[in-house]
C-alpha cells in the first residue's frame, strides 16, 4: 500500500507545484498589465468627459478632466414653482439644467455642476407646490458652490439664472465672490431684460406677440417644455393669462403682491400658439445669447 500511494503523493506534490507556478505567473501578469490598466482608466476617463455632467461622472473622472484642461464649469439656478395650470413645477430647473448643458458642449472644455433646482420664488407661493429660498438661502447655496467647485479645482465658473426671482440675487452673490476670489473667473448671464429681449427677437420671428410668447408658462416657455418633455405638457389646459404690458411697474406688482395680483391661473402670456419645433429654435437661440454673454464676460 506504501509503494503504491507514493508515486500518487508525488503526483499530487507535482500538480501542487504546477498550480502553485501559474497562480504566481498569473499574479505577476495580472500586476503587469496593472500600469498599462491605469491608461485604460485614463482613456475611459477621456471619454467619460464627452458626458460632461458632473453628476452623473465619478470623482477620478472628474479629476482626470480637470487635468486635461477641463478647468470651467457651469451651474443653472433653476426653481421649483408653478407654472400654470400645463406645465410641471420643474420648468425653469429643467430648461436650465438643458441650457447650461448645450453651453458646455459648446464652450468646449467645460463640465456642468448639478443645477440648483429651488430659487427664489416668493411671489408664487400663493400656488401649492411652489418651494422657495430666501435671498439669503441662495446667496449661501452659490458661495457654497464656488468654494466647492475652487476646492475641486475649477478656474472659471459660469452661473446661469432661469428663473426671473433668481436673477438680482444671482448677480449680486457672484459680484461679491469674485472679489473675494480675484483669481477666479467668476461669471453670470444675469440681465434678465437681455434674456427676454432675445425670446421676445424669436417670437417676432414666428409673429407671435411678445405679450402672448410671455414672461412665465406662456408661449416661449411652454414650446421649450413641448420640445424636452412632452409628455409632461398638459395641451387641453392651455389658456391664457395676463397678456397685458409686463413692465417694470407690472414686476413691483408682482413682486410685492404675488402673482395672483395680476393673473389669476400664473401664466404672463399665452401658450396656444406653442409648438416642439419652435421650442427647438427658441433653446438654440438662447444657447447662441448666452454663449455670446458668457465670451463679452470672459477676462
Ligand atoms: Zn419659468
Amino acid at each position: 500500500m506504501k509503494r503504491e500511494s507514493s508515486p500518487n503523493l508525488r503526483m499530487c506534490l507535482c500538480y501542487a507545484i504546477v498550480i502553485f507556478l501559474y497562480l504566481c505567473t498569473a499574479q505577476t501578469l495580472r500586476s503587469q498589465p496593472n500600469i498599462s490598466n491605469n491608461e485604460e482608466m485614463q482613456s475611459k476617463a477621456v471619454d467619460s468627459v464627452k458626458s460632461i455632467r458632473m453628476a452623473e461622472m465619478t470623482s477620478p473622472d472628474i479629476k482626470s478632466a480637470i487635468e486635461q484642461g477641463y478647468t470651467a464649469v457651469v451651474v443653472a439656478v433653476g426653481s421649483t414653482e408653478q407654472h400654470g395650470p400645463h406645465l410641471p413645477t420643474m420648468t425653469d430647473t429643467r430648461i436650465g439644467d438643458e441650457l447650461a448643458h448645450r453651453v458646455a458642449m459648446k464652450l468646449g472644455h467645460t463640465l456642468q455642476a448639478i443645477t440648483i433646482t429651488v430659487g427664489c420664488s416668493k411671489h408664487h407661493l400663493s400656488f401649492p407646490g411652489t418651494i422657495s429660498l430666501r435671498d439669503e438661502t441662495l446667496r449661501m447655496i452659490i458661495l457654497d458652490y464656488i468654494d466647492s467647485l475652487i476646492r475641486g479645482g475649477f478656474n472659471r465658473i459660469v452661473f446661469l439664472p432661469m428663473h426671473g426671482g433668481n436673477f438680482p440675487i444671482v448677480q449680486a452673490t457672484l459680484k461679491e465672490a469674485q472679489i473675494a476670489h480675484p483669481g477666479i473667473e467668476i461669471i453670470g448671464v444675469t440681465d434678465v431684460t437681455k434674456l427676454l429681449d432675445c425670446m421676445n427677437a424669436a417670437s417676432a420671428e414666428f409673429g407671435i406677440k411678445a405679450n402672448e410668447s410671455g414672461a412665465h408658462a406662456g408661449e416661449s416657455e411652454t414650446s421649450i417644455m413641448m420640445a424636452l418633455e412632452k409628455n409632461l405638457v398638459i395641451k387641453d389646459r392651455f389658456a391664457p393669462g395676463y397678456v397685458g404690458l409686463t413692465g417694470e411697474k407690472e414686476l413691483k406688482i408682482i413682486f410685492e403682491q404675488g402673482m395672483p395680483a395680476l393673473t389669476k391661473n400664473g401664466v404672463l402670456g399665452d401658450p396656444r400658439k406653442a409648438s416642439a419645433d419652435k421650442g427647438e429654435i427658441y433653446l438654440d437661440r438662447l444657447t447662441e445669447f448666452l454663449i455670446r454673454e458668457i465670451k463679452k464676460q470672459s477676462h
